[in-house]
This record gives C-alpha cells, structure tokens and sequence, in this order.
C-alpha cells in the first residue's frame, strides 16, 4: 500500500493559487482531508467549497498572513495536531530584482516566508508525526536552487530567492538523513518554469536574455504536483519534476 492510499489530513500552505491550489485538488482526489493556509480569503473559500463538492473531502480553510507571528503561530499549532500526516510548505514569494537595489525589508520577508516559516512548521509537525509513527513533509524548493549545476543555470535578479530555495534542498536532504530509520518521510520539490500567477504577483517580469525562459509559460502545476506525489510514492527526497533523483543530485 502506497503512503497516499492511507489518507489523513494534510496542510497546505499557500493553497490559494498555483502549485498549492494543485497539491490541495490532487491530494482531495486521492481522499485526504485539508486544511488550506494563505492570505486570500475568498480564494481559499471558493477552492474549499469547489473540493467539498467534488471530492468529499473535509476541507478546513486557515486564513492567514505567514510573515506576520500571530499567524504563524496559529499555523503552528495546526501543523502539530494529530490528525497532520501531511505537511505541505508550499508558500513562497520572489523579492526579483537587482540585489544592489533591494529593499532590505522584502529581502527579510522573502527569507522569512520562504526559509524560515517551512523550518517551523516542520519542527511544529515532526514531533507528533514520529510519535504517531507516520508522517511526510514536503518542501517546494525550485531549480534556481541548483545554481549552476542544472539549467536555466543561475539567474541574474533571484540571488536571494534562489539561496532560500537552496536552503530547502539541503534542510530536507539533511533531514531525511536524520530521519532515515524512522516512518517519516521528507522530500523537497524543485520544479522549472511553472505557468502560475508566481510571476505576476511578485513582479517576476522578464528582463533582457531571458525571454528563452519566459517565453513558452513553463510546465503545468499539476505535472509539478503529480511528480511530487510519484516521487513520494518511490521514497525519493528530492523531486526534480521532469529528471530523475540521481540525475538531479548527481549533477
Ligand atoms: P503562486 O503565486 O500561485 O502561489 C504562491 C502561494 O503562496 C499563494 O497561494 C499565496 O497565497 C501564498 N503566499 C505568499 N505569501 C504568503 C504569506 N505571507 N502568507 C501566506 N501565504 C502566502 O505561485 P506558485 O504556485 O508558482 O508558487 C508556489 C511555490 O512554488 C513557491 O514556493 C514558489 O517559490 C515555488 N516555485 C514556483 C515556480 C514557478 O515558476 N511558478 C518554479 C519553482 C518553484 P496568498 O497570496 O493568498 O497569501
């Protein structure tokens, strides 16, 4: 039997749109409850209402601001309630743009809800996961995290984007060392050029030499997801959709 073959509830963050939105429909399919985290109240409200309808699924909506610590301690404290066999740290912002020029403010925001908010709520979720004896984390990184080492290669306007999702590939690598022996598992996603709003909202535009990337709108989150979920089903830590582990991690 495979993990998802035994659903429980999962949480997902940033779930009103994009990758989120699609881990929420595929994991409803598949008959796990949800508990649905981001800003956008109606969003998240119309997607719920839309599962409920089509799936079955209890879906529970969590509106909440990820950077601000009232929230993400209620968050938290979702994250390590019994029922959480799945933890989805999926939200994520950009902060694009000539690093010279930065706002040091977006900077520590965009390390805030892209490193440090998937760190705590892991460290909320595992405990109770290891005492249950059953629990997976999964971490959407991209391939900027692999600078240099797997194409587009590193891009210029991303360099502390691309660092926070480094930090993703190496925290879950790391811990699924940690965690090798017990039920748990950990996995980090690194999706390419996936057509989201990602590049809308966060003012991700193409600049000069980059339209080779831009250009054809990228994968489809639902290929993103469907990976993401092939690979747990294989144990794999790091989900490259579109290449394998070992080509991923040997490059
Ligand atoms: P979207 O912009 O569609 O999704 C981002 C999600 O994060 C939204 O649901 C947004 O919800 C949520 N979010 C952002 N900030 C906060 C916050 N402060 N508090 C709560 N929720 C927040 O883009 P994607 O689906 O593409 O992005 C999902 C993940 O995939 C990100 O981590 C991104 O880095 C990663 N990724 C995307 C790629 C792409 O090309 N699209 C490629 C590689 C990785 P709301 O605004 O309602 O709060």
């Amino acid at each position: 039997m495979t993990w998802y073959q035994t659903p429980g509830t999962a949480l997902v963050t940033g779930a009103s749109s994009g990758i989120g939105a699609e881990y929420a429909r595929q994991l409803a399919e598949r008959g796990w409850d949800l508990a649905l985290v981001a800003r956008r109240a109606e969003r998240l409200t119309a997607l719920a209402d839309r599962l409920r309808e089509h799936t079955g699924a209890a879906v529970e909506t969590l509106v909440a601001d990820l950077a601000r610590p009232a929230d993400l301690a209620r968050v938290e404290a979702r994250a390590a309630a019994d029922d959480v066999t799945l933890l989805v740290n999926n939200a994520g912002i950009n902060g694009y743009g000539p690093f010279a020029e930065a706002d040091p403010a977006l900077l520590t925001k965009v390390l805030h809800v892209n490193v440090v908010v998937p760190t705590v709520l892991t460290r909320a979720a595992v405990p109770g996961m290891l005492t249950r004896g059953r629990g997976t984390v999964v971490n959407v990184a991209s391939l900027l995290a692999f600078a240099g080492d797997l194409p587009p290669g590193p891009l210029p306007h991303r360099a502390v984007y691309a660092g926070t999702k480094g930090f993703l590939v190496t925290f879950t690598r790391t811990l699924a060392a940690e965690l090798a022996g017990t039920p748990l598992h950990v996995q980090v996603v690194c999706p390419g050029l996936t057509a989201t709003e990602f590049h809308l909202t966060s003012g991700d535009a193409p600049v000069p030499g980059e339209e080779r990337v831009h250009d054809d709108g990228g994968m489809a989150a639902s290929d993103v997801v469907t990976a993401s979920l092939a690979a747990l089903d294989s144990g794999e830590a790091v989900c490259v959709p579109g290449l394998r582990e070992a080509e991923a991690v040997d490059r």
